[in-house]
């Protein structure tokens, strides 16, 4: 028999309309328990641990990655996996932390959810609560096959570093553009084997220091320079620009000036691109030389969501800024390609 570990944070899962508003509002554990009578007929050993207060995973913050983490590290010897019941909409930017708070894990840790509550007719949940529980305890050669952190939705399971919330409409809500599928859910669990992460030699950690100092500079054509100003300067230890294409930004001296100067200042400002697809390319277009040249650093593939995480949990780990600069480039998790 399998022990697996339930999590259960809140979201459109479990949520139920208000009589009076008619909005939708998280509700407790048992209304998934009743609407999943299979639960009760799996060959599982399940433990539920369910938040207070549940919640709409807008609402999402550190305070409760932490207490995720803690969850997970507590009881880590005594369970095969961990499912974690999470609203879809920072899905992603939970599974990315958890990467990386939880280093060298040998066990998988599996975030789901669904796209309509688990009382309507044609609900999502059960097939994803299913699945996620069937890969959460799958194993060979009495090793988990999944020892990373994953999202599973719409018989997908994603890396949880690579992906992202692209749809709120379809049961498709993820998708993870710059790297594969790591299994596909039909009649059988189709694992990609060669895309999996492989920890078994590796010491479980966790990480429990997160600093949320980073901002977010987004570029537009026409964005103004006290808007660029304001966010250089603030108290933000790493700001991550969002850049056109391959990287690239505006040319013109005031604007690479403030970048020049927000560097010599101490920031960290790291690269990602608008796009979703592909990767940053530093100096393949005059467009881009001149950050390099200044010291911008390189997110590659990485998405939004793990550029965030990753500079919190580094700027959690270093108090100085360089070992964050040098690290953010580098794959620990398995969330970036490097491709220079
Ligand atoms: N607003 C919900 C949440 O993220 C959406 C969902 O669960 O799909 O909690």
């Amino acid at each position: 028999m399998q022990n697996i570990f339930i999590i259960y944070t809140g979201g459109t899962i479990g949520m139920v309309q208000d009589p009076e508003t008619g909005t939708f509002v998280p509700f407790d554990f048992e209304l998934i328990a009743r609407n999943l009578p299979d639960l009760a007929r799996l060959n599982y050993n399940l433990t539920v641990h369910s938040f207070t207060p549940i919640i709409d995973s807008s609402n999402m913050k550190p305070s409760i990655w932490l207490e995720m983490a803690q969850i997970i590290k507590d009881n880590y010897e005594h369970y095969d996996g961990f499912v974690i019941l999470h609203g879809s909409d920072t899905m992603s930017f939970s599974a990315s932390i958890l990467s990386f708070m939880l280093e060298g894990l040998q066990k998988p840790v599996i975030l789901s959810g669904s796209q309509l509550p688990i009382g309507e007719i044609r609900t999502d949940a059960r097939e994803n609560i299913m699945t996620a529980l069937e890969i959460a305890s799958a194993k060979e050669n009495g090793k988990s096959i999944i020892q990373e952190v994953c999202i599973l939705f719409d018989n997908k399971l994603f890396r949880g570093n690579r992906s992202f919330k692209y749809n709120s409409a379809k049961f498709e809500a993820f998708r993870s553009p710059n790297y594969p599928v790591l299994a596909e859910a039909g009649i059988h669990i189709n694992y990609n084997r060669e895309a999996l992460l492989d920890n078994t030699d590796k010491e479980f950690i966790l990480h429990t220091q997160i600093d949320d100092q980073v901002a977010v500079l987004k570029l537009f054509p026409g964005i103004n320079k006290a808007t660029i100003k304001a966010i250089l300067e603030s108290d933000a230890r790493s700001i991550i620009m969002e850049t056109f294409g391959s990287g690239n930004t505006m040319t013109e001296p005031w604007f690479l000036d403030l970048i020049g100067e927000a560097i010599k200042n101490g920031k960290n400002i790291l690269d990602i691109s608008q796009c979703k697809v592909g990767s940053v390319e530093l100096g393949r277009y005059e467009t881009s030389q001149g950050l390099k040249a200044l010291g911008v650093l390189n997110g590659y593939d990485m998405t939004f969501e793990a550029a965030v995480t990753k500079l919190m949990y580094l700027q959690g780990h270093f108090e100085e800024q360089e070992p964050v600069a040098h690290w953010v480039e580098i794959p620990l998790r398995g969330e970036l390609t490097v491709n220079d």
